[in-house]
């Protein structure tokens, strides 16, 4: 029997520190009967809300490394024309840091003396949480591949949700437009965009809204902050609108959700006071919209 797809809700802003990892942890708090994600593995951070305890870690390999064999290399020097990442030294041993894994040097090689190493670029976890089970991970400091690991986490936390009964998985997304981004709303059927009322912020909201497009990806909109300028709060849900992104609340400025970030604990487990209010409007706003 094929298992029906749990639904996904991802956050993302078009930039850091817009509150997404806040508005992430508020609905992670709300939600019922789901997986949580923290898909941004360059700079996690859901982990200081939800203080996950993890059940099982494990390694996230990257992209292959060379390693030259110096027994067998008769250094003929051929890898070193080769590699366009300058990964060789004249010494004929591989510096990792700038290796990118083309396997350039391994097909150049006479004498077969370049071998094509596993690489541990991070690693991932699954954890639990009083909010229910989270997966997440984290990056190598100078990795990259964060789109792999995005769709890993990815998987996991479908794996999770349909192994546990869960009815619903909700991530935090990375920030920015790049490739993490994409893996993270590649099949994912709804999204959040948290942003704030500036210039830059229309700006990055507007390549967001391409990937949604692209990707067919049912996307509302969220404004934080918004009393800080009402003029561009308007021009911002008026473009969102018209690019076919509905919005579906505003955040008002309040110090509550920085001294619940600073306690570590989701704003709206904090004091009550207006983002709270507001967070959890939206919050039910998101699931009506997603008939859940
Ligand atoms: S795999 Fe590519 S980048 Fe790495 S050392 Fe060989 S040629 Fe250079
Ligand atoms: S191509 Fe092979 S034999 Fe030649 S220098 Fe490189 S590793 Fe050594």
């Amino acid at each position: 029997m094929i298992k029906q797809a749990v639904p996904e809700i991802v956050v993302l802003s078009g930039k850091g520190g817009t509150g997404k990892t806040t508005l992430a942890g508020a609905f992670a708090a709300l939600a019922q009967n789901k997986v949580i994600a923290d898909l941004d593995v360059d700079a996690p951070d859901l982990h200081i809300i939800l203080k996950p305890h993890p059940i099982a870690e494990k390694d996230f390999y990257g992209m292959e490394r060379a390693r030259i064999d110096l027994e067998r290399c008769t250094q003929c020097g051929l890898c070193i024309e080769a590699c366009r990442f300058d990964a060789i030294t004249d010494d004929f041993v591989v510096n990792e840091n700038f290796c990118e894994g083309c396997r350039a040097c391994k097909y150049v090689c006479p004498v077969d003396a370049v071998q094509m190493l596993p690489h541990i670029a991070g690693k991932w976890f699954i954890s639990e949480t009083r909010y229910g089970p989270m997966v997440h991970g984290q990056l190598g400091i100078a990795e990259e591949n964060s789109g792999k690991l995005v769709t890993v986490i990815r998987n996991q936390a479908k794996f999770t949700a349909q192994k546990g009964g869960y009815g619903l998985i909700i991530s935090d997304g990375p920030p920015g437009i790049g490739c993490p981004v994409t893996s993270s709303i590649t099949g994912a059927p709804f999204s959040v965009v948290i942003t704030e009322p500036t210039q830059s912020g229309l700006h990055d909201l507007d390549r967001l809204f391409d990937l949604f497009i692209h990707f067919s990806v049912t996307g509302f909109l969220v404004v934080n902050k918004y009393d800080l300028n009402m003029d561009m709060t308007e021009q911002i849900e008026r473009y969102a609108a018209e690019r076919g992104v509905k919005p579906i609340g505003r955040i008002p400025f309040d110090e509550n959700v920085v001294e619940a970030l600073v306690n570590g604990v989701p704003v709206v487990e904090y004091k009550d006071g207006p983002a709270r209010d507001a967070i959890v409007k939206i919050w039910e706003k998101v699931k009506a919209e997603m008939g859940i």
